[in-house]
């Protein structure tokens, strides 16, 4: 890729910032996010719908940690980013870069010119969080990931069926040497059967994958678009769905969102 082309290429962004991973098998570690705009989905448990459409503009945090945001416009050139990824990227801060949305496979194309410029530019790993429903666009990125977080959607939790693309989408993970795992949000309204589902699906590809059950955090009701109450599951059921699952995978590990705790963004 020249730097001529690299210049034309642009994505619409929500937000970059650094803070401190909240789920999942990074938690507690600290990433440069570069939150991107746009999902296709629409889970009803989402605390993230204002990423659902491109904002006129996004926000940069200048320091790492200290929100002192400056606003730019959308779409964003690919050197600008680069820019901003380097002016948070201060000397052993940061553990990785977390690519999250909204859906950033959405922007393949734009990520499969930026990944390895940035790569070059600050040396970490480069973390994946996705909906796990798109396949073709992960093959895109692939060789450019050094890690991926898959959601995989429960039709009784998340209103959103994608069993086929899920298969597709962790084997595809599975053939490389990257580190992947799945997370699942649970709620009171979990289907049992789903769950057994899901632990199969896995298992058929590698029963080594670590699966995450995350408990639901409720929606505020400002968050709330959609009429299925997110309630978090009871102890019995998480306690019972992880013995289901331990049934068919090795690590199954129920984890809440921890960022929330930490009110962390
Ligand atoms: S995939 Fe993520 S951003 Fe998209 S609707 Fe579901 S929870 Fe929200």
């Amino acid at each position: 890729m020249t730097a001529k082309n690299q210049g034309n290429s642009t994505a619409r962004l929500i937000e970059v910032f650094s803070a401190i991973q909240g789920e999942g098998l990074n938690v507690g570690t600290r990433q440069i996010f570069i939150r991107f705009a746009f999902c296709d989905l629409r889970c009803w448990f989402c605390d993230s719908a204002n990423t659902w459409n491109a904002p006129p503009n996004c926000r940069i945090e200048r320091y790492p940690g200290l929100r002192d945001f400056e606003v730019h416009s959308n779409p964003v050139p690919l050197p600008m980013l680069l820019g901003w990824v380097a002016r948070q990227n201060i000397p052993s801060i940061h553990d990785s870069i977390s690519l999250t949305g909204g859906e950033p496979l959405l922007h393949a194309q734009f990520l499969a010119e930026f990944l390895p410029a940035v790569r070059s530019l600050t040396n970490l790993p480069i973390y994946l969080e996705t909906g796990g429903h798109r396949p073709e666009q992960l093959e895109i990125v692939l060789p450019y990931l050094d890690s991926v977080g898959m959601d995989l959607k429960l039709p009784s939790v998340s209103g959103e069926s994608h069993w086929t693309e899920h298969t597709k989408f962790l084997q595809l993970c599975s053939n490389t040497k990257l580190e992947v795992f799945v997370k699942i949000i649970v709620s009171q309204s979990t289907v049992p059967e789903e769950l057994e589902q899901a632990a199969l699906l896995i298992a058929q590809i590698n029963d080594q994958i670590p699966v995450f059950l995350q408990p639901v955090t409720p929606l505020t009701p400002a968050q709330q678009f959609s009429s299925v109450a997110m309630v978090a599951p009871t102890p019995e059921q998480v306690l019972a769905w992880q013995v289901l699952m331990k049934g068919f995978v090795k690590y199954v590990r129920v984890i809440p969102q921890t960022h929330k705790m930490l009110n962390q963004m």
